[in-house]
């Protein structure tokens, strides 16, 4: 099953978790609900996958719904198991 990554708004940390459907995500290390979704590709999983993880979240801010939906494609796609 895939797992996603998450910012916490509130401070900052940077996680991964499986969420099931229902689930309401919350940072492990502050409980805050006030978390970010981020869609990376665990393929490119370097030191510099969460630098480009916030970038994607910042674009996504700012253009919700169609880059959405394109990114969740990408990410489904690359994720093949
Ligand atoms: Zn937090």
């Amino acid at each position: 099953m895939p797992t996603f990554d998450f910012s916490c708004r509130a401070c900052a940390h940077g996680f991964e978790l499986l969420v099931r459907s229902g689930d309401v995500p919350h940072c492990p290390a502050c409980a805050s609900a006030d978390v970010d979704k981020l869609f990376s590709v665990p393929l490119l999983k370097t030191s510099g996958t969460h630098d480009r993880a916030m970038q994607a979240a910042k674009r996504r801010d700012k253009a919700q719904g169609t880059e959405r939906m394109v990114e969740q494609a990408k990410y489904e796609a690359s994720h093949d198991d």
